[in-house]
């Protein structure tokens, strides 16, 4: 049965093709009808609309490329897993298989790290708040913790004095590297002398053993050289902690915080030109150590806690076109069921979406919404995209990093996340959501019970 061809009411849009500009014509509409052989389309009947779908190749292969840049340049290099990046267990016990300690920043994902098989003593424990159990806990177990203010190092001095072995500590430290706002809000001040402090009071703590320094500097951050000042002078306390106190620490962590391939709002080029390569990382880090004035063999191992740049590339969120409309202002309208909810990296990044089926059609400006009855639910707010047809699919690229645990559950349910795997299989790594997911969690009152 053929369908009635549809009407829809002429509009006049000035057209936006122009000229090409210097880094050429300024529209090429491509399509991805298949993720690693698997059709797209298939991926949607078998598994739902949406679908978060990860892939292990690209999550090994990326981590191997990042690991060889810096193993190739400096002699002792330690990945440690980011987790609330991505903390579903398939995804944390790839990174651990390849070799990967854990970093978290909660007691939650503490719990999950020990459930995936993680040796405590290889977990670096971060983040602001740890209460005084979990930091009686963790140092027990012999895990690294990465002391983040005055008052929990005092907690820790204090809770050091019944532990039965010596507690492992770190501290995190801030510092002006060139980029603005700089990120203050964490760890001990370098500039001011805090950290210094900090490196004293841990040393004058007999039950204390300092074995690391630690930055985490920001985010999405794509000056290469703030990462060769802060590798510098985190080399440089560790020289003067050495010459104070004859103790060598066992690894500078330089945290995470490289740049992926996104493109972020209100940027002039795309991610893809702009984003460092793990190569111009790897030079400015190990640069700054190799030629600090610390002795060859004393090296300290290279901690990278590195999270969006390392698992971006492997995650895409799979939808389908629900309905178009032509707005107020002349705009096309495109409704798709994938919502800011799920998408919340679509809050900074202009997230790369493709059709799912092959088009030839003219494009035009278009708006891409979700389904959420809210005003704010725009996937991109004007992109040049062909006109899709109801039940088409359509592929978001590059979402591995923090979707898929900052999502929210608001007004809609979870979806499936699926993993293709290297041995060509499709496996569901995380079920969605359904009402029995709440019924499991709420409890309703007798006095509210239907009689
Ligand atoms: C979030 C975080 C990371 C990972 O950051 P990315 O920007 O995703 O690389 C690493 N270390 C710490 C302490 C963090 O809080």
């Amino acid at each position: 049965m053929t369908e009635k061809q549809r009407y829809e009411r002429p509009v006049i849009n000035r057209i936006q093709s122009g000229l090409p500009d210097k880094f050429g014509a300024k529209f090429r509409m491509e399509s991805r009808t298949e993720i690693e052989g698997h059709p797209v389309k298939e991926l949607i009947a078998d598994y739902g609309s949406p679908l978060f779908v990860l892939s292990e190749n690209t999550i090994r292969s990326t981590y191997r490329e990042l690991l060889q840049a810096f193993s190739t340049r400096y002699p002792k290099v330690q990945m440690a897993w980011s987790y609330k990046t991505n903390y579903l267990d398939a995804v944390c016990r790839i990174y651990h298989q390849e070799g990967a300690w854990a970093e978290v920043v909660s007691w939650f994902e503490y719990e999950k790290a020990i459930n995936n098989g993680v040796d405590p003593r290889n977990i670096l424990f971060n983040g602001p708040y740890k209460s005084a159990e979990e930091l009686r806990i963790s140092l027990k177990n012999g895990s690294l913790v990465h002391i983040d203010h005055f008052d929990e190092l005092y907690q820790i001095i204090h809770i050091s004095e019944d532990l039965p072995v010596k507690a492992k500590v770190a501290i995190r430290i801030n510092m002006d590297t060139g980029i603005y706002p700089q990120w203050e809000r964490f760890g001990f001040n370098y500039e001011n002398g805090e950290a210094w402090t900090a490196v004293n009071r841990i040393m004058n703590s007999p039950n204390l053993e300092l074995v690391g320094l630690h930055t985490h500097i920001g985010t999405y951050i794509m000056s290469i050289s703030a990462y060769a000042t802060a590798s510098y002078k985190l080399a440089e306390l560790a020289v003067r902690t050495e010459r104070k106190f004859g103790h060598k620490v066992k690894y500078i962590d330089m945290g995470g915080g490289f740049a992926t391939r996104n493109t972020l709002k209100g940027a002039y080029l795309p991610g893809t030109d702009t984003c460092p390569s793990f190569d111009d990382y790897a030079d400015a880090i190990t640069g700054a150590l190799l030629n600090s004035e610390i002795r060859p063999e004393d090296m300290p191992m290279l901690i990278l806690e590195t999270g969006r740049a390392l698992v971006d590339d492997a995650g895409f969120l799979l939808g389908t076109v629900v309905a178009n409309k032509r707005m107020a202002s002349g705009r096309r309208g495109m409704i798709t069921d994938i919502g800011v909810n799920h998408l919340f990296t679509s809050f900074w990044y202009e997230h790369t979406l493709l059709p799912g089926v092959p088009v030839n059609a003219g494009s035009e400006d278009t708006q891409i919404c979700g389904p959420l009855c809210m005003n704010i639910d725009v996937i991109r707010q004007a992109v040049r995209f062909p006109l899709l047809q109801p039940g088409d699919p359509v592929v978001v690229e590059r979402i591995g990093a923090y979707n898929m645990t900052q999502w929210l559950q608001f007004i809609t349910y979870r979806p499936k996340i699926v993993l293709l795997a290297e041995d060509g299989g499709v496996y569901v790594i995380r079920e969605n959501e359904n009402l029995d997911t709440f019924k499991a969690l709420e409890r309703v009152p007798d006095f509210l019970q239907n009689r």
